[in-house]
């Protein structure tokens, strides 16, 4: 051991306390405890070098708000450097646990590389002392007993989480857009007024055709904030990192996206969706869907489940914009040419908009239905239609009547179909487990070589992740599929818009399949629409 000697032959060790306050002890039940606090462990420290006259304290190291495993320690290494330099003999601790928790640290230093530094190691309240011979083996266990300690910390926690999320506890310390934590219960989403009316009007453009991009500008050009600066101008510390000014954090595609497709705004609660590698290590990936968390009704909705499954399907079904500013006109898609079946697009002058035959654009001349029709004419027809249906309907007492019955019939047919689908789906998920189960097996018994092993592993994602996306489409499906049997959407449309002034995307989509326009008559000159209605 280095040791300083002076005049009346007294020989001085130079020490080195390290202090560390761990998000174990912060997670404690007990929060009244301090007794690991940084001020407690240096006054206990200081004490027992007062009391050895012979022990000069040369730096204290102290490693705040860190965890014992894993994450960086700056002043561990800091104190790691001064011992190899040399600039220590002694390293005081309040316990072998201060110095780390993790089995693998314990044993490179403590037991290895302080001896060969000639470095003698002090746990006080565990009696750890490299200097006592005998010690190394309770030390050792000690050491293991610590790791444990660490993983069992931190399964509580995880467990805590996990059942307060089984519960429909919101866990998170951030609102999503449009909700807020309440004050009472830290647990508990109540609505934002404010924010929660920005969502409603993103569902309600939608709805009237506009895209993401459509919507993002929109609301950009009305300054309305983005949920970024509007936490911001909350005054809520942002959990993102971004190096422009706040107020150039804009609405863009993927804001729109992510609020269109949240199932929070229904009154769901989907929580679980990330973790951390381990409690050694703080990476977090990315959880399989099938084990994340959702609780349903949870708190207050913003959007009703109508209207939510009819864009989730509407997202999917919803041709490209045709327009920069990304409006879907609200008949694209539904009108066909009844000469030649098919589609009518779109074609602009500079007075109207008009639809022709595809058939008849671009050099080709194929279909016998030439003249164009006037977009803004055919919506103003359509509507009359939808509007004199809306009336038959009432006159009718309408969900009552064989229409509506048949329409019924070939929903529930429709639902056992994809049923059937869905469980088809499920047995096929099952195999493919068992396979990856006997590729390990094959893998082990040396059937099969790492080279075979990879390709067989990236045939086996890939298949899984496809039947994973039939499966997603397919709940979808059903999902949309059940609401239309149970006949709330036709009664809640035809309360809502008992008389429709305009008409908008999701309406079309409701009430009209496809309708078709024929040639000009040359006798009458008058033209034929046909209308094939959803019911
Ligand atoms: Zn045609």
């Amino acid at each position: 051991m280095n040791k300083m000697k002076n005049d009346k032959e007294i020989t001085y060790y130079k020490v080195g306390i390290y202090l560390r306050l761990s998000n174990e002890d912060r997670n404690k039940l007990n929060k009244d405890d301090d007794s690991e606090s940084i001020k407690n462990q240096r006054n206990l420290l200081l004490d027992y070098i007062n009391n050895h006259p012979e022990f000069l304290l040369i730096d204290e190291y102290c490693d705040e708000d860190l965890s014992g495993a894993g994450t960086y320690r700056p002043e561990f290494e800091r104190l790691i450097r001064d011992c190899e330099l040399g600039k220590i003999d002694i390293v005081l601790c309040k316990s072998q646990s201060r110095f780390s928790r993790d089995m693998e640290i314990v044993e490179k230093y403590i037991n290895n590389k302080f001896k060969e530094w000639n470095i003698r190691f002090i746990g006080l309240s565990d009696n750890a002392d490299t200097e006592n011979y005998g010690n190394k083996k309770s030390r050792q266990i000690n050491g293991l007993v610590n790791e444990w300690y660490l993983e069992d910390v931190s399964n509580n926690i995880r467990s805590a989480f996990h059942s307060k999320m089984k519960q429909g506890e919101f866990i998170s310390p951030f609102a999503p857009f449009g909700y807020e934590v309440s004050l009472y219960d830290n647990n508990k989403l109540i609505i934002d007024p404010i924010a929660s009316s920005i969502v409603k009007e993103i569902y309600d453009l939608y709805l009237k055709g506009l895209g993401f991009t459509g919507i993002a500008h929109y609301l950009n050009d009305k300054n309305i904030p983005s949920p970024s600066l509007y936490k911001y101008r909350k005054g809520i510390k942002l959990n993102i990192i971004s190096n422009r000014p706040r107020e150039e954090i804009k609405w863009n595609t993927n804001t729109i996206k992510t609020i269109l497709k949240n199932e929070i705004y229904i009154g769901n609660l989907i929580q679980g969706k990330r973790t951390t590698i381990s409690y050694k290590n703080h990476k977090i990936i990315n959880k399989d869907k099938s084990e994340w968390i959702k609780i349903e009704n949870t708190h207050e909705a913003i959007i009703d489940k109508e209207t939510f499954y009819m864009i989730q399907i509407a997202m999917k079904e919803r041709t490209k914009p045709m327009k920069a500013n990304g409006i879907v006109h609200n008949l694209s898609g539904k009108v066909f040419c009844k000469v030649c079946n098919r589609y009518m697009r779109k074609k602009n002058s500079s007075k109207h908009e008009y639809l022709v035959c595809s058939n008849n654009q671009n050099g080709y001349d194929n279909c016998k239905n030439k003249s164009a029709f006037r977009y803004d004419i055919l919506e103003e027809l359509i509507l009359n239609y939808i509007n004199k249906k809306i009336k038959l309907f009432y006159d009718l007492n309408f969900l009552e009547t064989e229409f509506v019955k048949k329409r019924k019939n070939n929903f529930t047919k429709k639902i056992n179909l994809l049923t059937k689908q869905k469980s088809e789906l499920n047995n096929q998920i099952v195999k493919t487990k068992n396979y990856l189960k006997n590729l390990y097996e094959d893998k082990v018994n040396g059937i099969i070589n790492e080279e075979q092993f990879k390709e067989l592993i990236d045939n086996y994602n890939s298949d899984t992740n496809m039947l994973k996306n039939q499966l997603k489409f397919v709940n979808n499906e059903l999902n949309y599929y059940t609401l239309k049997e149970s006949n709330k959407i036709i009664k809640r449309t035809l309360d809502k818009y008992q008389q429709l002034e305009k008409l908008n995307r999701i309406i079309v989509d409701v009430f009209i399949d496809k309708i078709f326009i024929d040639k000009v008559n040359e006798k009458t000159k008058t033209r034929d629409i046909k209308i094939n209605w959803n019911f």
